[in-house]
């Protein structure tokens, strides 16, 4: 059995799918929607939508073992909005705002699901698993990443006309896209018309 692929499944404005792994569970909420013009991008509705979204995200909860009230749709999209003005006042180096702090702290104060170690070695959740859990998870997942070693390694990817903020693992350190599928294939795709275009171009 092959482990299903981390990060979520994104689609573009031309509809297109592509997978976006943000490299933390921290940074996994902020695709969902966002502050001000980032709303136009709003999926957390209804306690059903919140489910899906942490059935797809890195914690890997058992579906049918989660249960999401309203409220925790509320809670999530006030964590996600506060995670997103920290992402985003770390990656230009800002001090991180103080009320959106309170509003991560807090979450990260709430009991996070429990794990288990099932009898084949492997690890579960103890089950059912709450949304104000899930939210716990996600808070102290992001306190960790932005107090961290990769806190530096926090970045927008580098489209102009894209805002999603991951943070690079990767050994090299020299990650620069949401997704090469998406974004790195758009960036590839312009440099190269960009070159044939200079190549074809009428000395003058
Ligand atoms: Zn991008």
């Amino acid at each position: 059995m092959t482990e299903p692929a981390i990060g979520l499944v994104l689609h573009s404005s031309e509809g297109v799918a592509h997978r976006f792994d943000p490299g933390a569970l921290g940074l996994e909420l902020l695709p969902t929607g966002g502050p001000g013009a980032l709303s136009h991008y709003e999926v957390l509705n209804e306690p059903a939508d919140l489910a899906r979204w942490a059935a797809a995200s890195r914690l890997r909860p058992d579906p049918g073992g989660l249960v999401v009230s309203p409220e925790d749709v509320a809670a999530a999209r006030y964590l996600r909005d506060a995670l997103w003005h920290i992402a985003v006042a770390r990656v230009h180096g800002e001090p991180l705002p103080a009320p959106d702090l309170v509003v991560l702290n807090e979450a990260a104060a709430w009991r996070p699901p429990a794990l288990r170690l099932a009898p084949d070695g492997g690890r579960t959740w103890r089950t059912p698993i709450t949304g104000t859990q899930v939210l716990a998870a996600v808070a102290r997942d992001a306190v960790e990443l932005f107090s961290g070693p990769y806190a530096d390694r926090v970045r927008e990817c580098s489209a102009h006309d894209c805002r999603l903020v991951f943070v690079d693992v990767s050994r090299p350190g020299r990650r620069r896209w949401c997704s090469m599928e998406h974004c790195g294939n758009r960036h590839k795709v312009r440099a190269h018309r960009s070159r044939s275009q200079a190549y074809e171009a009428p000395e003058g």
